[in-house]
């Protein structure tokens, strides 16, 4: 049976070690005030959006991260979102900003994640940032995906030379996943819904990161013996349960190690936009580690 990865724990020590840096820095002559600051940004009352931003401004909190809380009627326009994000970018106190999404139907994303400094942009989404991503350059990273490749590292698991399937190909968490792991030598192959033959690729797969969102397309037995899965996907089950893309029981017979759902890349993703809200802030102010 296959290790169960410990989302929860290992976000708990990335806290921890981000905890203990900001202390740290504090401790250096002019930095004893020094504090990171993260400006959330929630358009509406979608109810899912404001837990998932509440969940990360206490997480803020608990590390030593200032949140700036900004909240906009479901009505908003594009212009006074820009003006928000404008005052937002010349505010020396906030180094990073994260714009929640979904948004309200009448508002496209482009525009508005367009409008975040590229040195502001914790959640890694903006064209420069993506491009950087594209090019291995230096630049902020989307916080899912690097919780996905935190916790395969985590897992003790070589990824050079494995052969990797990303299943889902979005610009939030597929397509950078996939880059990720190209960088780190896997060959990668990325599945989608026009994918033929979804269960033969798998069945070759090292490594299957999963971004869906459906419950159990990922069948259990299409999991090669002794391979790696993180399941990203998250549904709610008709019995009101989150649930992830893999048939769960079966899969965690045959893998080498695999992650829940909940409990598994959820946790991580807060823990590493914290880190990169940490990270954008010693750059803006010039620490020295
Ligand atoms: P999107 O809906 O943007 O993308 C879903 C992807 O899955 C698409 O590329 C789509 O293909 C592909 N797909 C859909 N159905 C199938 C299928 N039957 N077989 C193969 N591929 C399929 O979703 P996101 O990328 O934003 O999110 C994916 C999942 O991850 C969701 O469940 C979301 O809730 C979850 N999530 C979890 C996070 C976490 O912190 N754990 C953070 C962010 C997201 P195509 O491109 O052809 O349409």
């Amino acid at each position: 049976m296959g290790v169960v990865l410990d989302g929860k724990q290992h976000a708990r020590t990335v806290r921890q070690g981000l905890r203990e840096r900001i202390a740290r820095i504090r401790r250096q002559p002019g930095f004893h005030d020094w504090q990171p600051g993260l400006a959330t940004i929630l358009i509406g009352e979608d109810p899912a959006s404001r837990a998932y931003v509440g969940t990360k401004e206490k997480a803020c909190r608990e590390v030593g991260i200032a949140p700036f809380g900004h909240r906009l009627p479901a009505t908003a326009s594009a212009d006074e979102v820009v003006t928000l994000i404008g005052r937002l970018n010349a505010r020396p106190d906030v180094h990073g900003i994260l714009l929640q999404l979904p948004l309200p139907d009448h508002l496209e994303p482009a525009p508005l994640i367009e409008a975040i400094r590229p040195d502001k942009d914790v959640d890694g989404l903006h064209p420069v940032n993506q491009g950087r991503l594209v090019l291995g350059q230096d630049g902020l990273r989307p916080c899912t995906p690097l919780g996905v490749m935190h916790l395969i590292d985590q897992s003790g698991m070589a990824i050079e030379g494995k052969r990797a399937v990303v299943v889902g190909r979005s610009n939030l968490v597929g397509k950078p996943i996939a880059l990720l792991l190209l960088q780190r030598n896997a060959t990668v192959t990325t599945c989608h819904s026009q994918t033929a033959n979804l269960a033969d690729h798998i069945r070759q797969a090292d490594l299957v990161v999963t971004a869906i969102g459906q419950i159990d397309a990922i069948k259990g037995d299409w999991i090669k013996e002794g391979a790696g899965v993180i399941d990203v996907g998250i549904s709610r089950g008709s019995n009101g349960l989150l649930k992830g893309d893999v048939e769960f029981a079966i899969a965690k017979d045959r893998a080498a190690y695999i992650s829940p759902v909940p409990g598994g890349v959820g946790p991580l993703t807060v823990a590493m936009l914290l880190a990169n809200t940490v990270q954008t802030a010693e750059r803006q102010t010039k620490v020295r580690m």
